[in-house]
């Protein structure tokens, strides 16, 4: 694995800045990765035998999936929506499996650990280069419980909505009265009030050399600030 200011400098190129998230990610990766013995885990050999699960969405997840190479469209960097700064690094090959947790405490220490610095950001981000992993995380040793569609590889399993006909993959799909449903036809959902809409320049595609950019304004009977409009074009149901 290349060292960690390296790793540390091509990650925070690649999430936008430098930040105590990227620090601390960086290392939870090359932690992670050495448990479970995957020391080069962006090689082609090893990143097939890697799954990441973050548990949060914020700078630490960015520096995580940077170091180990796994990403959400290959299915070996798994989203859990937890609100809590830990991952878990798996080697399908071997089963092995460590979740490790930044710890609060290291928060609360990073004045002992960088004094001189007077920014808080700037002090958490030397003193979380300083402290010794013990110190930053917690490390839990875990199965986890892996079913065949959640990985990497081609769909092992598609079905139909009945109620709205979209394809559903990989069993995301739940089962009313035996006929599977999608998750927003259960209204289990982020989202609400879904209504098909017709947009400016709908026709246009790539593919149309020369093709100036949709004018907004021109759409016939289109919302006068958007060109939205908001009559069905698809009636499903
Ligand atoms: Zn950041
Ligand atoms: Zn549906």
């Amino acid at each position: 694995m290349q060292s960690f200011e390296t790793l540390l400098r091509e990650s925070a190129q690649a999430h936008g800045h430098l930040c105590p998230g990227q620090v601390v990610g960086v290392r939870m990766a090359m932690l992670g990765c050495r448990l479970i013995g995957l020391d080069e885990p962006r090689r082609r050999d090893q990143i097939k035998r890697l799954l990441v699960y973050v548990e949060m969405d914020r700078c630490t997840a960015d520096a995580v999936a940077h170091v180990t190479g796994a990403k959400l469209g290959r299915r070996s960097l798994k989203f859990m929506d937890y609100g809590i700064m830990a991952a878990t690094f798996l080697n399908l090959e071997t089963s092995r499996a460590f979740r490790i947790l930044s710890t609060e405490e290291a928060r609360d220490l990073a004045s002992a650990y960088a004094p001189e610095v007077m920014d808080k950001s700037a002090r958490q981000l030397e003193a979380y280069k300083r402290m010794a992993d013990g110190v930053l995380f917690r490390v839990q040793r875990v199965r986890v419980n892996l079913h065949e569609c959640d990985l990497p590889g081609p769909t092992l399993h598609k079905v139909v909505c009945s109620i709205c006909g979209q394809v559903v993959r990989d069993r995301r799909e739940v089962y009313r009265d035996g006929k599977p449903i999608c998750r927003p036809c259960t209204q289990d959902s982020y989202f609400s009030h879904a209504r098909e809409v017709s947009w400016p320049g709908m026709n246009w595609s790539p593919a149309l050399e020369n093709a100036n950019a949709p004018d907004l304004q021109a759409e016939k009977g289109a919302n006068s600030s958007t060109g939205i409009t908001d009559e069905p074009v698809l009636s499903r149901n």
